[in-house]
């Protein structure tokens, strides 16, 4: 046997994120919108049959793309544990697994790109095999890899409660147009320092704009919406990154309303269409941004079967 898909996975976006107090487990509760972009890392998986006497495998190659240099290709990958996972799951223990992997969602950019490649590799493994696990069960290992694991398998734009892992689809007006600041290829912010740093700012400030009537507005008032988009971590990480903070600026004076992506350093806006989409982002490459406009989708994986 030897099976080869191709998988494009897309990154997302927080529209909503607002962190709650830490539950017994010691993790901060969530209430977020999420919604996937039409930006993709794409994921060629090739599955054949071990040999009798040869121990199988699960390899990496990174073909040409950004930030190669921060994305491990042993088993700290998520594509790696996700196999991992997954081959065990189904007590497959005779399968080599190659892929290849060439990343454009930035790495560590609150884009969730490591969590999509996750959930593509489930996605991925379960088609070629003829889908020995049903979708419940798929999403059970998603939560094992990640609170953002879920989301990104299933796709679109979610309500996410809990650690982001309950989700509920939102069918909301998909005409959202973004314009996206990414960071210098350098800068990496850690999920976990930002929600150390968001710990000790402390903040007990009550958000004015709750879940409900951030989702209420976007269904209704689909034009408006810019100016209920929001992030509690934002903050915490304009305080670990003056870059983020250059960047909302630049965003700010120009008539928009920017918003930190998840745990940063992404920053993005919304444009009202194409035309403004554009000449905001030529305005902020002039100012030396590196900036991309994308599209909300309403699904998670685009395939291509070999
Ligand atoms: P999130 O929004 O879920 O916090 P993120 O976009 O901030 O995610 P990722 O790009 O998903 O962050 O990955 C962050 C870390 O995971 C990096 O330290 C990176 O080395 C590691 N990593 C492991 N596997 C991958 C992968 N397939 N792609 C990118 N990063 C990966």
């Amino acid at each position: 046997m030897s099976k080869r898909l191709s998988v494009f996975s897309p990154a997302k976006l927080n529209l909503y994120l607002n962190v709650l107090d830490k539950g017994v487990d010691g993790y901060h509760g969530i209430e977020t919108v999420f919604q996937g972009i039409d930006l993709f890392d794409h994921l060629i998986f090739e599955l054949t049959e071990a040999e009798a006497d040869f121990k199988p495998e699960i390899m990496i190659n990174l073909s040409s793309g950004r930030q190669k240099h921060l994305v491990p290709t042993d088993k700290r990958n998520l594509v790696y544990q996700a196999a991992k996972l997954y081959f065990r799951k189904i007590e497959a223990d005779n399968l080599n697994l190659t892929v290849t992997l060439n990343k454009n969602i930035p790495v560590s950019g609150g884009l969730a790109g490591g969590s999509s490649n996750a959930a593509a590799t489930l996605y991925a493994l379960n088609y070629i095999l003829g889908e020995p696990l049903k979708q419940h069960e798929v999403l059970e290992l998603c939560r094992e890899l990640g609170s953002d694991v879920p989301f990104c398998y299933l796709g679109g734009c979610m309500l996410g409660t809990g650690r982001g892992d309950q989700l509920t689809r939102l069918s909301l007006p998909l005409e959202f147009i973004f314009v996206i600041v990414f960071p210098p290829a350098d800068l990496e912010l850690k999920a976990k320092d930002v929600y150390e740093t968001f710990d000790k700012l402390n903040q007990n400030k009550k958000t004015e704009v709750s879940i409900e009537k951030f989702i209420e507005t976007m269904l209704t008032k689909s034009t408006g919406i810019s100016k209920y988009l929001y992030n509690s971590l934002e903050e915490a990480v304009i305080s670990l990154s003056f870059w983020v903070d250059k960047a909302k600026s630049a965003i700010d004076s120009k008539g928009y309303t920017s918003l930190v992506s998840g745990s940063g350093p992404t920053v993005f806006t919304l444009a009202p269409n194409e035309a403004q989409a554009k000449q905001l982002r030529l305005k902020l490459v002039d100012e030396g941004f590196e900036v991309a406009i994308h599209r909300a989708i309403d699904n998670s994986f685009q395939v291509i079967a070999h």
